[in-house]
């Protein structure tokens, strides 16, 4: 299933979207987007876990909420 990260659920105003085949590419996609537009030259530990829990099925409907 592929995956994706809404970079606006961390970082609200921002319209970027990871995309990958798993989470791991997905994280390696939104870890260099933070390092090039949002400056960070390293992910937090606690940034990196809230972005892991952000990540969602592609496929999944907009609105289901996987909380
Ligand atoms: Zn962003």
């Amino acid at each position: 299933m592929a995956k994706e990260l809404r970079c606006a659920d961390l970082m609200p105003g921002c319209n970027f979207v990871a995309q990958g085949k798993d989470e791991n590419e997905v994280m390696q996609k939104a870890g260099e987007h933070a390092k090039r537009d949002h400056g960070m030259s390293s992910i937090p530990s606690d940034v990196e876990r809230k972005a892991r829990g952000a990540i969602r099925d592609r496929a999944a409907p907009a609105r289901l909420d996987r909380r």
